[in-house]
Formats: C-alpha cells, sequence, structure tokens
C-alpha cells in the first residue's frame, strides 16, 4: 500500500472568527494548516502529503508541501487533488478536512488498517447524547440513538475507487464517504477519536490548543536586578511606589529595581529575551522613564501570546527604606499594571543581615519569578 494523504485546505470558512480563513490563523505557536500537515507528514505510514488550496492562498502554503489549486466547491477541490495523485505512485488515499490539526496518529493507523481488507474507511464516534427533535425552541419528539455516529476525517479510500466515485457523482454530498457509497463502495467505520475536533466556531481555537499541547502550559521566569544609591535624592520609587528616602537609586529609567526584575521574570518566561532588549538603555527615550512602561509591555506579550500571569513574586533585598508598609501600595500596583488578580502578587522584603552591598546600603538587589499558564 502507498497511502497518500490530500488535506483539503480551499474553504473560506469565516465562521471561526477572525479577519481570514480558519486554516491560515494562529494555533498554539503554529497555523492550524501547519499543524495538519504535520500530523500526516511525520506519520511513519503516510508516503506523501498534497495539499489543495484556495487559488488566493498559494503564497500561504508551507515551504516543501506539494498542493494543487482547489475549484469552487469542496468535491472540486477534492477532484483537482485526486487528479494530481493518480500522477504519484499512490494507491489509497486519505481525504482530511484541514480544520482537524489534532488527528491522532492512531486514528490514521485505523483507517490504514482496514483499508487493507476494505476499499473504504473512515473514522466516527458512536453518538452518546440522546436525540431530540425540536420545533421553536420546545421539545417535539426523540429519536434512536442506536446505529448513528458521530463522522471523522481522514475518510480513506482505493484510490480509483474514489476517483471513479467522483467522477461519477454530481450535486451536493456531505462528504466522500457519501461519494462513496453512491458508487457503491463499502465504506468501513473505525474509531474516531474526541481529540480529533474541526475547528469551526472560534471557541474550538482554545479546544485544539488543548489537544496540541497538553492539558496545560505552565511557563515559570526568574528576574534580578540591582540598582546603586548614589548622588542626592529624596526618594526611591520601588514596585511603582514612590517611597520617601534620604538617598535615590541612580538608573538610567527611574531605577524601580522591583519592577525591572518582576518585567524581566514575565520575559523569561516567555524565552522573550530581556528588559535590555525590549527597552535599550542606550535609547534616549527610555531616560528616566516610568518602568510600569517595561512592565505592561512584559504584561501585554505574555496576554497576546495565550497566557495569563498565574503567579507574580517579587523579593526586595534592603536595610533601608523599610518595605513593610508599603507592600500593599505595591501589590495593587503590579496588579493593576499587569492585570493580574491582587490575590496572585505578592510582594515581599527582606535585609541581608547588613552583609554584602545590600547590607551595606550600596545599593538595593530585588528578585522575581513569574509563572504564566496557558490556555
Ligand atoms: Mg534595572
Amino acid at each position: 500500500m502507498h497511502a497518500a494523504a490530500l488535506i483539503v485546505a480551499a474553504g473560506r470558512g469565516r465562521r471561526a472568527g477572525g479577519g481570514r480563513p480558519k486554516q491560515w490563523r494562529p494555533l498554539a505557536g503554529r497555523r492550524v494548516a501547519d499543524w495538519t500537515v504535520a500530523a500526516f507528514a511525520a506519520h511513519p505510514r503516510i508516503a506523501e502529503v498534497l495539499l489543495v488550496v484556495h487559488p488566493d492562498d498559494i503564497g500561504q502554503v508551507p515551504a516543501g508541501v506539494a498542493h494543487v489549486p482547489g475549484g469552487a466547491t469542496r468535491a472540486d477541490s477534492v477532484r483537482a487533488g485526486l487528479a494530481a495523485l493518480t500522477q504519484t505512485a499512490a494507491t489509497h488515499v486519505l481525504i482530511h478536512d484541514v480544520a482537524r490539526p489534532c488527528v491522532p496518529g492512531e486514528v490514521i493507523d485505523a483507517v490504514l488498517d482496514a483499508l487493507v481488507r476494505h476499499d473504504g474507511a473512515a473514522p466516527a464516534l458512536p453518538v452518546t447524547d440522546a436525540l431530540w427533535r425540536g420545533t421553536g425552541g420546545r421539545v417535539t419528539g426523540a429519536e434512536p440513538r442506536d446505529g448513528l455516529f458521530r463522522a471523522q476525517t481522514p475518510q480513506g479510500f482505493a484510490l480509483d475507487a474514489i476517483l471513479a466515485a467522483h467522477r461519477a457523482h454530481s450535486g451536493a454530498a456531505a462528504d466522500d464517504v457519501e461519494v462513496a457509497r453512491a458508487a457503491g463502495v463499502e465504506v468501513a467505520i473505525v474509531p474516531g477519536a474526541e481529540a480529533n475536533l474541526k475547528i469551526t466556531h472560534p471557541e474550538d481555537f482554545a479546544r485544539a490548543g488543548k489537544y496540541l499541547r497538553g492539558d496545560m502550559d505552565v511557563r515559570t521566569g526568574n528576574g534580578y536586578d540591582v540598582h546603586a544609591f548614589g548622588g542626592g535624592g529624596d526618594h526611591v520609587i520601588l514596585c511603582g511606589v514612590r517611597i520617601p528616602h534620604d538617598r535615590g537609586l541612580v538608573g538610567h529609567s527611574d531605577a524601580d529595581v522591583g519592577l525591572h526584575a518582576l518585567t524581566d521574570a514575565i520575559y523569561g518566561a516567555l524565552a522573550a529575551g530581556d528588559i535590555g532588549q525590549h527597552f535599550p538603555p542606550s535609547d534616549a527615550r527610555w531616560k528616566g522613564a516610568d518602568s510600569r512602561v517595561f512592565l505592561r509591555h512584559a504584561a501585554g506579550l505574555a496576554v497576546e501570546r495565550g497566557y495569563r500571569l498565574a503567579s507574580l513574586d517579587v523579593t526586595l533585598v534592603c536595610e533601608h527604606p523599610k518595605i513593610g508598609p508599603h507592600v500593599s501600595a505595591m501589590t495593587s500596583e503590579i496588579a493593576r499594571e499587569t492585570g493580574a488578580a491582587p490575590d496572585r502578587v505578592s510582594v515581599k522584603a527582606t535585609t541581608s543581615e547588613r552583609l554584602g552591598f545590600t547590607g551595606r546600603e550600596e545599593g538595593i538587589a530585588a528578585l522575581a519569578t513569574a509563572t504564566l499558564v496557558a490556555p
């Protein structure tokens, strides 16, 4: 058996929200179509992958992936793909919706195994919920669910058989199994998987992301910063709070050592560099800058990448000023600037027992840990 995967990606479907067709939208760090192609390209029993795309989307095709332009309807697109496969060594074809990016390898195996003895095979799940009929918002009857299945893809066929079936078929069909059956091809049912969901509505992106990333994606980052006391000054700014003090801290920005450590912790969790990379000290724009700008940027980046701030923890190391009386103002400030829930923000302080540079009151050090969770 020489099995090819035919991935149908020519649709314009926008029910899933967003400005562009769902197959080109981001999902767990890649595009939907990239995941779908990879599921088949990485499968040891799939010899080739052919993508059918809308003519406007040729530029979107991942590098190195074979593709043909689709037609006006799904059936036209499938026919174009099948015709192209006759020019290859393929004896069997698995026709798959691009919008099912989480297809497990076991489902692909089950279809291939069944094709040894059948000309057609497709995955499905038995219906387990009760089925009703309804009109005008009222239940009007119940339907027996025995023998009913929820159809999935990939739907696998002997290439000759499905090509002939598609050429003979006219009019609409729900899927390739219907086309095949209309031509007398017997189609075996193999076990589908709940993970093999079809992205249809906006909320399906989050469900698919869970399957692709695992149940939970937890990231932790740490940050550390030091600023020296120097010159005159009558206050320091720590964790966004102005505290009267007999000396100020030296720095290019407002020298908020606490927010610098915390900002770096968030960047660290995202593997997104550090504060100096995003806000270079060589750039005059950040001279005397309010460090809350840096924190907002890091927190915004986390949200943009699909994470929430599950925990933010800062430790300030100094003999003076005394931090305790300001802790509540500091945690509120951090919660407000990051959007984190106040009970997930912690600020605490310690002295270093008069040892080292912090003990000698030459400067203040800060350590921070950020934990991000997706989805
Ligand atoms: Mg700093």
